[in-house]
């Protein structure tokens, strides 16, 4: 059985990235868009087969509550209308997938995941890399022992940012800056490769405030986690240049992804140094997004939570939080 997604904010991700993979799913289908430009919208409706009752804009959204077709809204808006869209699709009846990061603050997660559980419907975050066959492999390898006892953990991500007219640099529209769009890659593999929970944060940021792009939100910053076990994770996010690395340190080897997480082209060595690149097993579906999207579809079917809830969502912009303030008040900040 395949579940009717509707993609909201057909841009660059949802349009050029999203929209495609339906054609790779098992249980999930393109049914519905809701886009602010009717003539855009038309023109995608026509190429992917969406009927034209299937077509809304975001005055008429809360209407999809009629629309049985629909199962699962996408989310794919700038950062800021993340709440909104999440709440009134939940509100219409709909389970909800949602990009990261999640929201432009802890409070609106926690209004998001309030507003679905009301609703009893699922809410998953679009973390992608949990279905990505490297970062699996890789995850897989470290719990399994390949590298000894994991000791440090490090990650750089980046990307040199263009436009700077971009809603990511708009604090009202993004949250913040490059630590809210790629640096939260850098920290949600930092939980996940190490199945950990951070206990402290210590972060510090540098900005040139004369580059016009900078003006609102933040170019680099580089933050520490401390975890439980004693692992020490060091990460970097920045706007000033391309950077996607992932580095595991064992007590007997070391787990190395670069890039890795990227769409395409990640790859990966396990051993004392690049020596021994692997191929990793194929992962869950014939695409990250494929296994993603069916992902949460089978979560509905079967009435399971998804791997990613809103939850994991919630704990990263906690995170996150804390590097802003570790990196404003210029101290060690304890995670609660
Ligand atoms: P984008 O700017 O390309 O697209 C945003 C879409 O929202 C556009 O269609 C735009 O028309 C629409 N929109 C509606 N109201 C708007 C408004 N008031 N201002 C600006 N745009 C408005 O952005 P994107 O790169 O597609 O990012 C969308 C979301 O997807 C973000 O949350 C981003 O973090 C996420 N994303 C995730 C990944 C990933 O790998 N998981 C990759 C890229 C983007």
């Amino acid at each position: 059985r395949k579940l009717g997604y509707a993609i909201v904010g057909l841009g660059g991700y949802g349009l050029g990235v999203i929209i495609p993979q339906f054609k790779n799913c098992q249980h999930s289908k393109l049914v519905a868009l809701i886009s602010g430009d009717p003539a855009k919208a038309r023109r995608v409706a026509a190429e992917y087969g969406v009927p034209q009752h299937g077509i809304y804009d975001y005055k008429n959204f809360d209407s999809i509550k009629d629309n049985p077709d629909i199962d699962i809204v996408y989310v794919c808006l700038p950062v800021s209308m993340h709440a909104e869209y999440t709440i009134r699709a939940a509100k219409a009846g709909k389970h909800v997938m949602c990009e990261k990061p999640m929201a432009v603050s802890s409070a609106e997660c926690e209004a998001m995941i309030a507003a679905c559980k009301r609703a009893g419907k699922k809410l998953m975050i679009g973390y992608r890399c949990h279905f990505e066959a490297h970062n699996l492999e890789a995850r897989r390898l470290a719990r399994a022992g390949h590298i000894g006892k994991l000791r440090y953990f490090r990650s750089e991500h980046g990307f040199t940012m263009g436009n700077p007219d971009s809603w990511r640099l708009k604090k009202a529209m993004s949250g913040g800056g490059s630590m809210m769009d790629i640096g939260i890659y850098a920290l949600n593999a930092a939980r996940y490769m190490t199945a950990e929970e951070p206990i402290s944060v210590y972060a510090k940021e540098t900005t040139d405030r004369n580059d016009p792009r900078f003006r609102e939100v933040e170019d680099m910053i580089e933050f520490q986690l401390e975890f439980p076990s004693g692992v020490i994770a060091s990460c970097m996010s920045m706007y000033s240049a391309n950077q996607n690395h992932i580095l595991l340190m064992g007590d007997k080897g070391r787990i190395d992804l670069e890039p890795g997480t990227r769409y395409d082209g990640n790859k990966l060595w396990v051993g004392q140094d690049r020596g021994n690149q692997i191929t990793p097993p194929p992962g869950p579906g014939q695409t990250q997004w494929a296994a993603q999207l069916d992902h949460l579809s089978l979560c509905v079917i079967n009435n399971r939570e998804p791997i990613v809830p809103g939850e994991e969502g919630l704990r990263d912009i906690r995170i996150i939080e804390a590097v802003y303030r570790s990196a404003r008040e210029q101290k060690r900040i304890v995670l609660t």
